[in-house]
């Protein structure tokens, strides 16, 4: 039984831990708390060091890691200044294995569920079609719940990436996100979206129930504790009624 949750706070304003907790305690039956961001607090010298170990290197190339002292010394910029940290996506398990390792001597048991909120990029190796993943979470102890993989690992509708490509050959920029919304069908997460906090709560629900239960998704696509693979599905999921499918309103439901 999980009888205690800590999240830590993710560096951006989008994803508010706090108000997340407040979700998550009116659903489980377990303390909940929150601390400062993870990585600020357990950075030690061997810590950027994982980090440079745990970079995907090429979309279809399960080796990870590059070492070299330029990679170690963005990486330790990137704990301080977690807003320089894009482009890049870990290998959501070394990451893992690496911020357990760090987690408090008393606190390792699996009664206590620590969920970092990280600002990576996460993925995990597809041995059935040779390619990496990205993830919105990791899940286990800790569970690894990562902002950009919302917005970055469901597709998004097709469409999308056309008018993202039309718009690049006319200007050469990027289409802002108004005109995204509006030429396209189907709706979608973008980065920093307002929605980001009320979405991520059925994802940290879902780190809880899988430590508690052994349980991972749900098949009920309206359920908070489902898997999709597309955005639509997301929205459908984290921000439409009903808020569970019916065994999941048993165990969580307001
Ligand atoms: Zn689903
Ligand atoms: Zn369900």
């Amino acid at each position: 039984m999980v009888e205690r949750v800590t999240l830590y706070r993710a560096p951006t304003a989008a994803a508010d831990a706090s108000a997340i907790a407040d979700w998550l305690r009116d659903r489980v039956d377990a303390d909940v708390e929150v601390r400062d961001r993870f990585l600020q607090r357990v950075a030690d010298e061997e810590l950027p060091t994982a980090f440079a170990e745990a970079r995907v290197l090429s979309p279809y190339e399960r080796e990870t890691g590059n070492a070299m002292l330029g990679i170690v010394r963005y990486e330790e910029r990137a704990m301080e200044h977690p807003e320089r940290a894009g482009g890049v996506i870990y290998d959501g398990l070394q990451v893992q294995e690496a911020l357990r390792d760090r987690l408090p001597d008393d606190e390792r048991t699996l009664d206590h569920l620590h969920v970092p909120i990280l600002d990576r990029v996460l993925g995990t190796w597809g041995d059935h079609d040779g390619r990496w993943h990205k993830r919105v979470t990791v899940l286990g102890q800790p569970a690894l719940v990562s902002v950009p993989g919302l917005y970055e690992a469901p597709a998004k509708p097709e469409q999308y990436y056309e008018e993202q490509q039309k718009h690049a050959l006319l200007s050469g920029d990027a289409p802002p996100r108004e005109v995204l919304e509006s030429a396209v069908e189907g709706e979608f997460l973008v980065e920093g979206d307002p929605r980001t906090t009320e979405a991520l709560c059925g994802y940290v629900l879902q780190a809880y129930h899988y430590l508690d239960t052994g349980e991972a998704f749900c098949d009920d696509a309206s359920c908070r504790l489902a898997n999709p693979h597309r955005q639509p599905g997301v929205v459908e999921a984290q921000l439409r009624e009903p808020e569970f499918c019916e065994v999941h309103e048993e165990l969580y439901g307001t």
